[in-house]
């Protein structure tokens, strides 16, 4: 090599890559081992993070040890730990070792499969992932890949949300090729006061205008009234506009409530329109025959959706999203560029995912759910599920018996929401105070105007020992 060779590019050898790629899973390996030991919650103060890395990219290629060091120094002070057996905020953010794993493998391969022809396997494997997890989870023939429905894997919930509001509104008002100011009567959909803020955003995302989304009132159960639902199509339809879809909960966000999909089925028949029923967070439960009654009517709906990646040991992201009539979802979001034409698509005989989701490109995620469901097998996954309420349970049997709290809603799985009888204010402090002692990670929510205590058990490590605890803290905080 002469002097005015520029140097080689610094790819990393396969040598390499081997020795660096055990480093990290060991990193890995020892951070997961001692997650327990470390404050639940970061610290770190706004920027605080930022400041510590420079503000432009390096000119020259650094060490990998210098990196791996500094993912110590630099990200681990900003990490909030939702491995961490003490976590109970939000939802669960589960990461098991086989989909970390699964993971690995998915990045290894580095696969785009936007289409059957650009790697069959992460096309054919998560068709099958999707029915394996239709019958895991029993929601329902109609949305099995062997007949006119199917399942596919979305980022994420909210975008399950987007994509069947899309196919509902199209199927609703065929004209919106032309934009839709070319629809006749403005479209509105309807959802409880409880459901999660993403399927406002779709509304506004998709045209259909936040303001044309009805928010309808809910039960002393945090659940949809059936009656406010038909009463506002009523007046929609009264006053000339065109209902036309439905978003119901299985588990709504703030406490968990269920709404009656049986019911809102039927008024969704009288009046045609599109059920997608959103079961992100507890959908997980109906593995298990004696929590199935959450969903009783969800083989009816037009879609379905439930998180993998919260719950079930998925680590983010896998979104399960199934539709009963698969050719309504792909009408609104197929589009063939000549680039994309393939010999495998104008056969007509394979899925391109790419047709099923917003975005062009995919990851292989089923690799995620296949081995997780294999690892685990559906016992594993009902075992854990069935622990997880149990130890709920008894925490609720502890909050009912004390004085100093009351529990504000139904809990009849793994989320409760409880408030300190002195009020507001008092529960607030309790909840700061003890997520300052950086031993356990709650959140809060409001029901009926009332500040509550938002206590979630999911984290797969979570044990009796460490609920105990965290009740034992409140407990103290509240005396
Ligand atoms: N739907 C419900 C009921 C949820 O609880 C959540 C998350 O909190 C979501 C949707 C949003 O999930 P994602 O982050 O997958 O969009």
């Amino acid at each position: 090599m002469t002097d005015s060779q520029p140097a080689p590019v610094p790819h990393m050898d396969p040598e390499s890559f081997r020795r660096h790629g055990h480093e990290v899973v060991d990193w890995v390996a020892d951070y997961l081992a001692t997650v327990e030991s470390r404050p639940v919650t970061s610290t770190v103060a706004p920027g605080d993070v930022a400041g510590l890395v420079p503000p432009c990219a390096p000119e020259k290629g650094e060490s990998f040890d210098t990196i791996m060091a500094d993912v110590d120094r630099v990200v681990l002070p900003g990490i909030t730990h939702w491995q961490s057996p003490n976590w109970f905020a939000y939802f669960p953010s589960n990461a098991s070792g086989p989909s970390i794993l699964a993971d690995l493998v998915s990045s290894g391969l580095g696969v785009q499969g936007m289409l059957w022809a650009t790697s069959p396997a992460c096309t054919e494997l998560e068709t099958r992932m999707l029915d394996w997890m239709a019958h895991l989870l029993g929601i329902g023939d109609r949305f099995l890949s062997t007949g006119a429905g199917g399942g596919v894997i979305q980022d994420t919930a909210s975008s399950s949300a987007i994509c069947t509001m899309l196919a509902a509104r199209d199927r609703a008002a065929p004209g919106t090729q032309a934009g839709l100011q070319g629809v006749e009567g403005i479209l509105t959909a309807y959802t409880s006061s409880q459901a999660h803020s993403s399927i406002e955003k779709g509304a506004g995302i998709l045209g259909i205008g936040r303001d044309n989304l009805r928010i309808i009132d809910v039960d002393e159960h945090f659940a949809m009234c059936p009656r406010a639902l038909r009463s506002a199509i009523e007046s929609d339809l009264a006053a000339g506009r065109k209902p036309f879809y439905v978003s119901a909960t299985v588990g709504t966000t703030a406490s968990g409530a269920m709404d009656p999909l049986e019911d809102l089925l039927a008024i969704c028949r009288e009046f045609d329109l599109w059920l997608h029923v959103d079961g992100a967070m507890f959908g997980t439960a109906a593995c298990c025959e004696e929590f199935r009654w959450i969903q009783r009517g969800c083989e009816q709906a037009d879609s379905y959706t439930v998180n993998p990646h919260k719950w079930m040991l998925v680590n983010f992201d896998c979104n399960c999203l199934w539709v009963a009539d698969r050719q309504a979802l792909i009408s609104s979001l197929s589009i063939l560029p000549e680039y994309l034409r393939n010999q495998a698509t104008a056969t007509g005989d394979v899925i391109d995912y790419r047709d099923w989701q917003i975005p062009l490109g995919r990851r292989f995620r089923a690799l995620k759910l296949w081995f997780v469901l294999r690892h685990y097998g559906a016992e594993g996954i009902r075992q854990m599920v069935r622990e997880h309420v149990a130890m709920t349970q008894e925490l609720v049997e502890w909050i009912n018996a004390h004085e100093a709290f009351e529990v504000v809603a139904p809990s009849p799985l793994t989320l409760v929401c409880f408030s300190h009888v002195d009020g507001d204010d008092r529960t607030q402090a309790i909840l700061e105070q003890a997520n300052a002692t950086g031993t356990v990670a709650l959140s809060h929510a409001r029901l009926n105007d009332r500040y509550v205590i938002r206590l979630n058990v999911g984290q797969w490590r979570t044990r009796p020992d460490h609920v105990r605890a965290a009740w034992d803290l409140l407990t103290s905080l509240s005396s």
